[in-house]
């Protein structure tokens, strides 16, 4: 089988900040005394390998006793559970990624001038669940919504994206947004690079291949997008976390096949997948 590999793919600089930061605070502190409020990642090889090491995943704010440190994750939170977690006296170990940072404080501001702040983005996504928390009462719209339902009829929207949704999509939304009579309409670009680079390079080289493998947590946001890409494009893709997933049967017929990964992916999962799949 002929492998060929996206040229944007996996780890992203956010990820990897993350991972730092949190392997950092576990020997600053001492196993067990550094608390992620969730898996730090959607990623269940590196949340095993952080476990081990031993930084506590589950963590539950209200639960935290006053030795140990939380752990924020690149998602980020919302002021709320900032706030509480000072309030605590809990040491603070802040991982958020500085673009989600950005987006918190663009919706901050937008609000402070006067917009109806409108995200679109997984309002169950924790990204989403802490941006939100930046201004009051922001509405939050994604595919299949209603929005005639969902929009509230303010003269002045202000629209920002989970970082790690496609331009197309969000392109499309905004598209939707403008049909409707708003005096104004202020658009900041919260979409992530990295991301973008990689569903550019996905696309591309699902358009070169019969089959395409998305390598990535079945739960990250970023790599059920690229999926998503790459089937619009009308490619046979296969979103499996690793070379454990593969069956025969998803290459059986097939001289040339395409591999890319999410940000949350690390170059091992990727390395290994392509060697046993170009033995095939
Ligand atoms: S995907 Fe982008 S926004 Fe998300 S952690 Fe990575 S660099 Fe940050």
């Amino acid at each position: 089988m002929e492998v060929k590999v996206a040229s944007s793919r996996g780890f992203c600089f956010g990820v990897e900040d993350a991972i730092e930061i949190a392997e950092a605070a576990v020997r600053d502190h001492g196993a067990g005394k550094v608390v992620a409020l969730g898996p730090v990642i959607h990623n269940k090889q590196v949340v095993g390998a952080l476990e081990k090491a031993g930084l506590d995943q589950s963590g539950d704010l209200e639960t935290i006793d006053s030795s140990q440190a939380v752990l924020i994750r690149s998602h980020g939170a919302s002021p709320e559970t900032m706030a509480r977690a000072h309030e605590r006296g809990l040491d603070v170990v802040d991982a958020t990624c500085v673009l989600v940072k950005r987006a918190q404080n663009v919706v901050k501001q937008l609000h402070e001038r006067g917009y109806h702040v409108v995200m679109i983005g997984d309002p169950n996504h924790p990204e989403v669940k802490g941006v939100v928390g930046y201004a009051p009462n922001v509405t939050v719209i994604d595919r299949g919504c209603d929005l005639a339902e969902a929009l509230p009829y303010r003269e002045r929207l202000g629209i920002v994206a989970q970082t790690t949704h496609s331009p197309e999509h969000v392109a499309d939304m905004i598209a939707e947004i403008l049909k409707r009579p708003y005096r104004e309409v202020k658009i900041v670009n919260t979409l992530c690079l990295e991301v973008t680079r990689r569903q550019e390079a996905a696309v591309a080289l699902s358009r070169e291949v019969e089959v395409m493998f998305v390598l990535g947590g079945l739960n990250s946001a970023n790599t059920c997008e690229l999926a998503r890409l790459c089937k619009d494009e009308g490619c046979e893709t296969h979103h499996i976390e690793t070379w454990e997933q593969f069956e025969f049967r998803m290459v059986e017929g097939k001289r040339v096949a395409g591999v890319t990964a999410g940000a949350s992916t690390p170059e091992s999962v990727i390395e290994e997948f392509v060697k046993n799949l170009g033995k095939t």
